[in-house]
């Protein structure tokens, strides 16, 4: 077969690739982005299903303290920050919106619009797609595809590596390049869970709950306090309020205040008030509301021991942790090519015209925004650089 050759080919199509492709094409590159799975942006797709936090409205500096990476990486966020993406989400038709805590959202709350208006715009730019190429490694300068016309080459100008991290694998990025770029001598730290829930053995009375959400709750763990939400699941707890709990920083036991807005006393005293011949159950829904998921959570924890000693456990619960979810279930992954492999244009190293963006990187960062932003900011810078490169 014959070669194919784009100046720029990207490989990957999630954010990342997609911004690249587009960088490089508004800087005159002819691109070709080839993608493993049969559509592009399935992990988008799946981050739209919690409304798409894109990225957030908070001063610079404050938002660039949540990215824990080399100086490199920050140089390249702060390129293309929470003003820029806005705009960029904005120039492609969303209406966007700023929720809670500085969240900032499409109207839409989901990826589809965009996306559909990403790639459309990316089309008529000339950018050339390939479904179902999967990338396998090199052979001397150029790129090997397994297709299923059978395998395919493709030597380019320059290329951008945006292959993502190893979580949610179904999705298409499951890690696979690590061995290939280990192979070729690159430093690759371990991908490892981030943002990933949290795992619990709970007894068989909390089966009924699974899937249900527990709102406005504060969780604590080694001294680090997260407030909002989690959903119950069949093997532990998940959502915004546990991802900053399970990070590889943490180990302690984990306490949930079921009443962050009243006081142990306001509790105790209303616990205390005469029960008459109503159930445990009765008496906790009519005192204080606790009912479904939240009193099963209360009677996981031990039995009835009187007001006061059921006050001070409803302000503090002590969760049975095992430890954090595998990758299957986290939301992104830490670890990734080193900076220490790469220059400061994020090109490898060892691979002059080979650059690298998104989660590949080894940059962590929370989810709500900071994610998708550090994506579609490294994604341009190494779009714009593999563009400079085909170039020269
Ligand atoms: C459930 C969920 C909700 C999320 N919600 C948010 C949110 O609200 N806000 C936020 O900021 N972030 C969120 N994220 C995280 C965000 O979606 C990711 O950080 C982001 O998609 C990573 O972008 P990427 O382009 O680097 O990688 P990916 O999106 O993973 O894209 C990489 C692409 O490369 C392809 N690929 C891999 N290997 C090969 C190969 N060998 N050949 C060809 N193609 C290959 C993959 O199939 C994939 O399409 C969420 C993630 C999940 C799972």
């Amino acid at each position: 077969m014959a070669d194919t050759t784009p100046d720029v080919l990207v490989i990957g199509g999630g954010p990342a690739g997609l911004m690249a492709a587009e960088a490089a094409a508004t800087a005159g590159a002819s691109v070709f982005l080839a993608e493993r799975m049969p559509s592009l942006g399935r992990k988008f797709l799946m981050a739209g299903k919690s409304g798409l936090n894109l990225t957030r409205d908070e001063p610079r500096s404050a938002f660039m303290e949540h990215y824990r990476c080399d100086p490199m990486f920050r140089e390249a966020i702060a390129g293309f920050g929470p003003d820029a993406v806005r705009d960029w989400a904005k120039g492609l038709g969303q209406e966007l919106f700023t929720g809670s805590s500085g969240r900032v959202f499409p109207v839409a709350m989901k990826a589809s619009p965009l996306l559909r208006a990403w790639l459309l715009r990316l089309s008529r730019q000339g950018t050339l797609f390939r479904t179902r190429w999967r990338w396998t490694g090199w052979d001397g300068p150029a790129c090997l595809f397994e297709t299923p016309e059978g395998p395919a080459r493709v030597t380019p100008g320059a290329t951008v590596l945006a292959l993502g991290g190893a979580s949610w694998p179904r999705l298409g990025s499951d890690g696979a390049w690590t061995g290939i770029l280990r192979g070729r001598g690159l430093r690759v730290e371990p991908l490892r869970p981030s943002n990933t829930g949290l795992l619990a053995a709970w007894s068989p009375q909390m089966l009924r709950h699974f899937g249900e959400p527990v709102k406005n709750v504060v969780l604590t763990r080694d001294g680090t306090v997260s407030q909002g939400e989690f959903v119950v699941t069949k093997s532990g707890i998940e959502g915004g309020a546990v991802y900053p709990l399970s990070g590889p920083g943490f180990s302690g036991p984990v306490t949930l205040d079921l009443y962050p807005a009243r006081s142990e006393a306001w509790l105790a005293d209303r616990l205390s008030r005469t029960r008459g011949r109503a159930s445990l159950a009765n008496h906790l829904r009519k005192a204080i509301g606790l009912t479904g998921c939240r009193a099963a959570l209360f009677r996981e924890t031990g039995a009835w021991q009187g007001a006061a000693e059921a006050a001070r456990r409803l302000k503090a619960l002590p969760l049975t942790i095992a430890g954090p979810a595998g990758l299957e279930r986290a939301i992104s992954s830490a670890g990734g090519v080193s900076a220490l492999s790469l220059t400061q244009a994020l090109m490898l190293k060892a691979r002059p015209g080979t650059f690298v963006a998104g989660e590949m990187l080894d940059w962590d960062a929370p989810t709500g925004g900071y994610l998708l932003t550090g994506c579609l900011a490294t994604g341009r810078a190494a779009g714009l650089a593999a563009a400079g490169f085909a170039a020269r």
